[in-house]
């Protein structure tokens, strides 16, 4: 095998959430993807879903659900639990904001879901498409270019050639950074801590979420065989703050989540360990190259205050996938920059839009200015009142923006 070259007609860095829903949509069409995967190996089923749940848990939209729901992954999921009201309010203020599923024209507003649980029902998928070939203990080592595409190859010596490289490769992409891409990265200042917590009070189906003055803290709700008194935990902050945090006894880091939280589900007890993720927004310079498209977090990394990212890199990968396959029927190359650009140029406004929402949000919410403060209470709970837009907000966070693919509608 070393040194030999294998030949795919699209090469995917990164096998993570988003790489996996493209090569089920490119793999459902017939074209023969390869998914390259640093990890050592594919997820271990007989653990996923078992016991805690994962830390790591994404909310997900309706929209990004009738995608999943489409490549036939939706139905394999378990542990997942919808919500159908979302909660807002400032701590110290008066400002507060609630959304209901009704009042948006949808049954749910989303559903919380296990990272690992989804990609585990995408691994099983792709294990059954013939034309994809799933290659773990994959780390890319250098990215060449030649007359006849883009070449791969392994830290071990494994070379992989085709017309199309796609880097699906996460926030620190490494492919990004072989192909000389640039970013434009900002550190938020905060640093994400993530735990699980069982509370007193049942979750009643609600997302919730405080904006303390140090970031926002979100309480995501579990439902475990039918008892909902469990919620995944981001709660966003300063760096010492979160090391502060990640430092006290499971006790105490519960009573300061109950205070930080006003006792909204009363008395919280952790029972995971908690961990910090440092939170850095970043945006590629460009999203297409001949031969080489980003897509996911290798393109763009967002705040998670509004539980947007995964559900970006889904739309990037619905995209992306529409516009190949129709470029395969025609029968022109994958790699052609004037196909790719068509699906950078549907991405990049929505993308670019979400990250500056976040800015303004983290901005508005972190200033100590009494005139801000004031806007943003009376702001928060003026929308509150206002039903028209209201519903349109609705509709943007569960993702029913722009013209969506043909995968979602
Ligand atoms: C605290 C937190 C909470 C979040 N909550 C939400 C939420 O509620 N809703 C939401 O939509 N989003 C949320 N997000 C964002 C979401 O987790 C990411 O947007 C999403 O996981 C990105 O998926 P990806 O497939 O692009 O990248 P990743 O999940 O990072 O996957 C990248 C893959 O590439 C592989 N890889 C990396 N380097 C290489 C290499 N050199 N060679 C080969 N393979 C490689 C990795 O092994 C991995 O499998 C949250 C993020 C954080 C930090």
């Amino acid at each position: 095998m070393q040194g030999e070259q294998e030949r795919a007609e699209v090469l995917i860095v990164g096998g993570g959430l988003v790489g996996a829903v493209l090569a089920t949509l490119l793999g459902e069409a017939g074209i023969a993807v390869s998914v390259l995967d640093a990890r050592s190996k594919a997820l271990e089923t007989s653990r996923i879903g078992q016991g805690l749940p994962a830390r790591r848990v994404s909310a997900v939209t309706p929209v990004s659900q009738r995608l999943l729901e489409r490549l036939k992954v939706w139905p394999q999921l378990h542990r997942i639990t919808p919500y159908t009201g979302m909660q807002v309010w400032e701590a110290e203020g008066s400002g507060a904001i609630s959304f209901d599923a009704e009042q948006a024209g949808t049954p749910v507003l989303g559903h919380i879901v296990e990272n690992e649980v989804m990609l585990e029902a995408l691994e099983a998928r792709l294990a059954e498409l013939p034309a994809v070939t799933q290659i773990f203990d994959a780390r890319v080592d250098a990215l060449q270019t030649t007359a006849m595409g883009r070449r791969l190859i392994l830290a071990d010596g494994r070379r992989f050639m085709a017309p199309l490289v796609v880097a699906a490769d996460g926030a620190r992409s490494q492919l990004r950074e072989l192909a000389g891409i640039d970013v434009r990265a900002h550190d938020t200042g905060q640093t994400a801590l993530v735990t699980t917590v069982r509370t007193e009070h049942s979750h009643g189906g609600v997302a919730r979420q405080v904006f303390l003055p140090t970031g926002p803290l979100a309480f995501l709700p579990l439902t475990l065989d039918g008892d909902a008194h469990y919620c995944s935990i981001v709660w966003s902050t300063t760096p010492q703050e979160a090391e502060r945090l990640g430092a006290l006894s499971r006790e105490d880091l519960g009573s300061a989540l109950a205070r930080a939280f006003e006792h909204r589900l009363g008395k919280v007890m952790v029972i995971d360990d908690a961990i910090g993720v440092p939170l850095t927004q970043r945006h590629a310079h460009h999203y297409v190259e001949g031969g080489l498209a980003l897509v996911g977090d290798a393109a763009h990394s967002i705040h998670p205050l509004a539980g947007q990212g995964v559900n970006l890199g889904f739309m990037d990968a619905a995209v992306l996938a529409e516009e190949l396959i129709e470029a395969h029927r025609r029968g022109a190359e994958l790699g052609d920059l004037r196909i790719l650009s068509r699906y950078a140029r549907r991405r990049r406004g929505d993308n670019t839009a979400m990250l500056a929402l976040m800015d303004g949000f983290r901005m508005l919410f972190g200033a100590e200015h009494p005139a801000l403060r004031l806007a943003r209470n009376v702001g928060l709970s003026g929308v509150d009142r206002m039903l028209p837009l209201k519903r349109l907000l609705m509709r943007q966070a569960i993702g029913e923006r722009g013209r969506l693919p043909a995968s979602c509608r």
